[in-house]
């Protein structure tokens, strides 16, 4: 009876949504380091971009720290998600600690190929955002001006011409699908030689969640995208979203930041939530959503995406 008084609203839910195989992987990295080892177990840098997940760990034994040099000799130590440099595996090797490195194997495989450019001589230019954990990683497998990082297309016209010498591209694996696809343009437009990967760098989770978000975003007037603000692929889906028309965006880490004033012409709502969300942060914002409007649920796209990947070998 009580819930008749509520205003009906409408919730569009994108399928596939939340954690990727990489996330989980990582997880399970260490909580199983936490079993086998006990703890503590340090942690360099967020082993995912997200809080909730980075809390629980911590009430489980996980030490978050910034470096290598904050981790006492012999400790274990796990490697986050978006992969490290050269130089900061180097450092944890001398120092003596037990590492377990839970790169993610897309990221990995991103690593392998700037790898195998940079050795046959070409010239690398990665598009990625500069200072992200991820592009850190990537950059940190090459001697320093043998790549350097672009993030819009406009970019491409300003490459020094010096670059025109045996030319690669690559890309973060959480970038923007449709950006990408122009910037990849016009590098192929002005360095018709350059070469690129096979497929695409841009894994299978940003993609799938990106177009998700650009199936269901026409057809609702507010978007609530689940994740951290500092998560490259919880922005690039708030970014889709806007692309395809929406502008009532809200990108928010859990329930407690949403912002109802916003919602309250909204009769149709969008959720989706980032690759390092947790499903419980979702269903707090549909609980909350729920106790305000007279909701009624329906989920657009393809629920099962079926990959998984090998658990990271603690020994
Ligand atoms: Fe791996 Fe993609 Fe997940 Fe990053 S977002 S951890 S690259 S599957």
């Amino acid at each position: 009876a009580h819930s008749s008084r509520l205003r009906a609203v409408r919730i569009v839910l994108a399928a596939p949504r939340g954690f990727c195989a990489g996330v989980t992987r990582a997880i399970d990295a260490v909580e199983g380091a936490l079993r086998r080892f006990g703890a503590p177990v340090y942690v360099r840098r967020p082993i995912v971009h997200n809080r909730v997940v980075m809390r629980r760990l911590e009430a489980l034994g996980a030490v978050f720290v910034e470096e290598v040099d904050d981790v006492p000799e012999g400790a274990v130590l796990i490697l986050s998600a978006h992969g490290v440099s050269r130089d900061v595996a180097f450092a944890a090797h001398e120092r003596k600690l037990r590492v377990f490195d839970a790169i993610c194997p897309l990221v990995d495989k991103v690593h392998r190929e700037v790898n195998r450019h940079h050795k046959e001589g070409r010239h690398i230019i990665l598009i990625g955002h500069s200072g992200h954990p991820e592009i850190d990683g990537t950059l940190g497998q090459l001697p320093s001006g043998a790549a350097e990082v672009i993030a819009t297309a406009n970019e491409v016209d300003h490459l020094c011409d010096r670059v025109i010498r045996p030319l690669a591209y690559a890309v973060q694996t959480t970038f923007a699908v449709e950006e990408a696809r122009q910037i990849v343009d016009a590098l192929k437009a002005r360095f018709p030689h350059i070469v690129g990967p096979q497929g695409s760098d841009i894994c299978y989770a940003t993609t799938n969640r990106q177009s998700a978000v650009r199936a269901i975003a026409r057809d609702v007037d507010a978007f609530i995208i689940v994740g951290e603000s500092f998560s490259s692929n919880a922005r690039r889906l708030a970014e889709v979203a806007e692309a395809e028309g929406c502008t009532n965006i809200q990108l928010i880490a859990g329930l407690s930041d949403l912002d109802f004033a916003r919602l309250d012409a909204s009769e149709a709502i969008g959720i989706t939530a980032a690759a390092s969300t947790p499903a419980q942060s979702v269903s707090e914002v549909i609980e909350g959503l729920g106790r305000v409007f007279d909701i009624s649920m329906q989920q657009v796209g393809d629920q099962e995406e079926g990959v998984s990947f090998r658990q990271v070998a603690l020994c």
